[in-house]
């Protein structure tokens, strides 16, 4: 069995219903992996979550937001809607890393966790061979992560039930990207 990682993307309060920016099923996100976590949590050498953390974040914020390039403003630094969203916690987690401070920050391979290590960093220092990708939003943070994760040289699986879209009907086109990358989904 190669070295494996779970890498929760972006389940923020902001992404779950009541949030700025609800995508929904977001909330049943959070409970799925939850779940996923305490049964499966021997399976993965780390457990490691993603977060959208903006400060400044330039026209990925807008007053007038389009919903493909610019949005609503969600994931603020250090309010509430940037928080995981329960039942998941920090201490769900091994290690978390935040990203998008001053840009959109799509990618979780952008992510920095409080003491700096960088997240592509983490997984080599951990020997991680392959991971499993869940979270929000499938068609945006966690189609850009399994992307630069199969760019990485990693076996990427998409555990595609522990998503939730924002376009769920643009999926389509998004399997097609990531089935040319070579990621599976389940
Ligand atoms: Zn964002």
């Amino acid at each position: 069995m190669p070295t494996k990682a779970l890498i929760v993307v972006d389940v923020q309060n902001d992404f779950c219903e009541g949030g700025s920016l609800a995508v929904t099923g977001g909330a049943q996100v959070a409970q799925d992996v939850a779940g996923l976590i305490d049964e499966s949590r021997a399976d993965y050498a780390t457990v490691i979550a993603t977060r959208d953390h903006h400060i400044d974040p330039g026209p990925h914020f807008s007053e007038h937001p389009d919903f493909v390039d610019s949005w609503p403003p969600h994931c603020v630094a250090d309010t509430t809607g940037a928080d995981l969203h329960a039942p998941l916690t920090s201490r769900s987690f091994d290690a978390i890393f935040d990203k998008g401070e001053y840009s959109a920050g799509y990618s979780g391979f952008e992510g920095v966790t409080s003491t700096g290590t960088e997240l592509p960093t983490y997984l080599r220092a951990h020997g991680i061979e392959a991971v499993d990708i869940a979270g929000i939003a499938t068609d945006y943070c966690v189609r850009a992560t399994a992307l630069d994760a199969a760019k990485a040289g990693l076996a990427v699986t998409v555990l595609r039930d522990y998503t939730a879209a924002v376009h769920p009907d643009r999926l389509d086109r998004v399997e097609a990207e990531w089935a040319e990358a070579g990621i599976a989904f389940t």
